[in-house]
């Protein structure tokens, strides 16, 4: 029989759920990418994501090249492209990988409905996570809100099979043969989309071993490169999840529980979807936030006086990275310095974020400004001054990113640290003993 595997988040054919689960059952699998015009729309012309899934797509349909495949790339609204094309290729199933974003879950409920009208099932699989929704809850099936437990029973409940591989290859003759796909004329790029080619290089997913060994202790710096950079490959699947885990495993706990971390709040999301507009802790919506627009527009250009603030705020302005310890002090400045609040920061970092992910990034800002679960004590105000000596002590990343610090044209502290942090406890003590 034929059957469609819808592309999304799982930009592989390695170790991927759905599309071996497909190829197990169905002898002409159709592998298809739809590149969706309304999310297109709302993005600006030079955009380093579009050009990333432009590239691991060429890396993709060489992938299933290889085997004698290639990929179908759509351009339209999936909701009406995904019927369209089981209709053309008869197809008896779609095969899928779950996304579980609150606006992806209604789009796949309207693909789902409406495939069920031509009485064709969607199925998703489980293959961005290693545990998802509610796989990892507390013995009275009740979500964890608070990181270290959830972690603690993460690791109890995992064991070598929630870490095997799909195999696909093994079952890459039931890929359909490119001859029998009828792939458009010409397969959309950036160009026909509209977008422009950016700086962007892509490359493999890889972890050094080195890097892991060394991550521990340097994972903090942010004028080291001792992260993975793999945030990006983790959004769009372009590597295995469960491969990572494993490497982790064999090779730093830190980095492991980063990686439980980002587990944690997509969990979080998927228990709480409203926390992506409202904070988890309810009293917090009772701030009485500044939101002085004037000061938001200094904080995004990296022009607030504090360098480590602006060093972070430029280098994800130029790049699309910024280091964590770096966003979690240019985001701690922009709730509780300037008082603004944090979804406007959300916002911004999800417009100008490679590694943008809606689960990481709203419980990350939320646990920054204190209103998110497992977040840090409101009253703990990120010193930005001690923490570039903490962590930038020799100056390296304030230099690269705010060569004139020191030399004259740099700005005065747009705030004083002890009145913003005694103005941001009055704020928000009021708001949080109105409950
Ligand atoms: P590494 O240190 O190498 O970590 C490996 C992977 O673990 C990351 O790629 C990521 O998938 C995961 N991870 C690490 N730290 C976290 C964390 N705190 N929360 C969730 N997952 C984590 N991460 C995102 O993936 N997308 C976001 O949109 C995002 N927004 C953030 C916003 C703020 C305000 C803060 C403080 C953090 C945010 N993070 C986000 C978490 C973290 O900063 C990035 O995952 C990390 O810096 C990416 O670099 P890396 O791949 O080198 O990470």
């Amino acid at each position: 029989g034929t059957a469609i595997f819808w592309f999304r988040r799982d930009l592989r054919v390695h170790d991927n759920a759905g599309l071996y689960e497909a190829l197990k059952r169905f002898d002409c699998v159709i592998p298809v990418f739809v590149f969706d015009t309304g999310i297109l729309a709302e993005l600006p012309r030079y955009d380093r994501r579009v050009d990333f899934i432009a590239q691991a797509l060429e890396v993709l349909d060489q992938q299933l090249r290889s085997h004698g495949s290639a990929l179908h790339v759509g351009v339209g609204e999936p909701t009406k492209l995904l019927p369209e094309l089981v209709q053309r290729y008869g197809a008896q199933a779609v095969y899928t990988n779950g996304d579980y974003e609150p606006d992806a879950l209604q789009r796949d409920a309207v693909v789902e409905r409406s495939l069920a009208s031509r009485g064709v099932t969607l199925h998703r699989f489980k293959d961005q996570v290693v545990f998802e929704k509610s796989e990892v809850v507390k013995d009275d099936a009740s979500p964890y809100t608070v990181f270290t437990p959830f972690s603690r029973k993460w690791k109890k409940q995992l064991t070598p099979f929630f870490l095997q591989a799909y195999p696909s290859e093994r079952y890459a003759a039931n890929l359909a043969r490119s001859e029998q796909l009828q792939l458009p004329a010409q397969r959309p790029d950036l160009a026909s989309l509209g977008f422009e080619r950016t700086d962007l290089q892509f490359a493999p997913p890889r972890i050094a071993r080195s890097l892991l060994a060394q991550y521990g202790a340097q994972r903090d710096f942010p004028a080291v490169h001792g992260t993975s950079r793999l945030g990006i490959h983790l959004r769009f699947g372009t590597g295995s999840i469960r491969a990572l885990a494993q490497q982790a495993i064999d090779g730093s706990e830190v980095f492991l529980n980063e990686l439980i971390w980002r587990e944690f709040f997509q969990t979080l999301l998927w228990h709480f979807p409203k926390t992506v507009t409202h904070s988890f802790k309810p009293a917090y919506d009772n701030i009485v936030w500044r939101n002085n627009e004037a000061d938001f527009k200094r904080w995004c250009e990296g022009q607030t006086g504090y360098p480590l603030v602006d060093a972070g705020m430029r280098e994800l302005n130029a790049t699309g990275f910024m280091h964590n310890r770096v966003r979690m002090v240019v985001a701690s400045f922009l709730c509780k310095h300037l008082l603004i609040d944090w979804r406007w920061g959300e916002r911004y970092f999800a417009k100008h974020l490679l590694d943008y992910e809606l689960a990481a990034n709203v419980g990350n800002w939320q646990w920054a400004a204190g209103s998110g679960a497992d977040a840090a004590p409101y009253f703990r105000v990120f010193n930005p001054t001690l923490q570039a000596k903490k962590f930038d002590p020799d100056g390296a990343y304030v230099r690269q990113w705010v060569p004139e610090f020191g030399k004259g044209d740099y700005p005065a502290p747009m705030v004083e640290h002890t009145e913003a942090r005694a103005r941001c406890l009055q704020v928000y003590q009021r708001a949080v003993k109105e409950q």
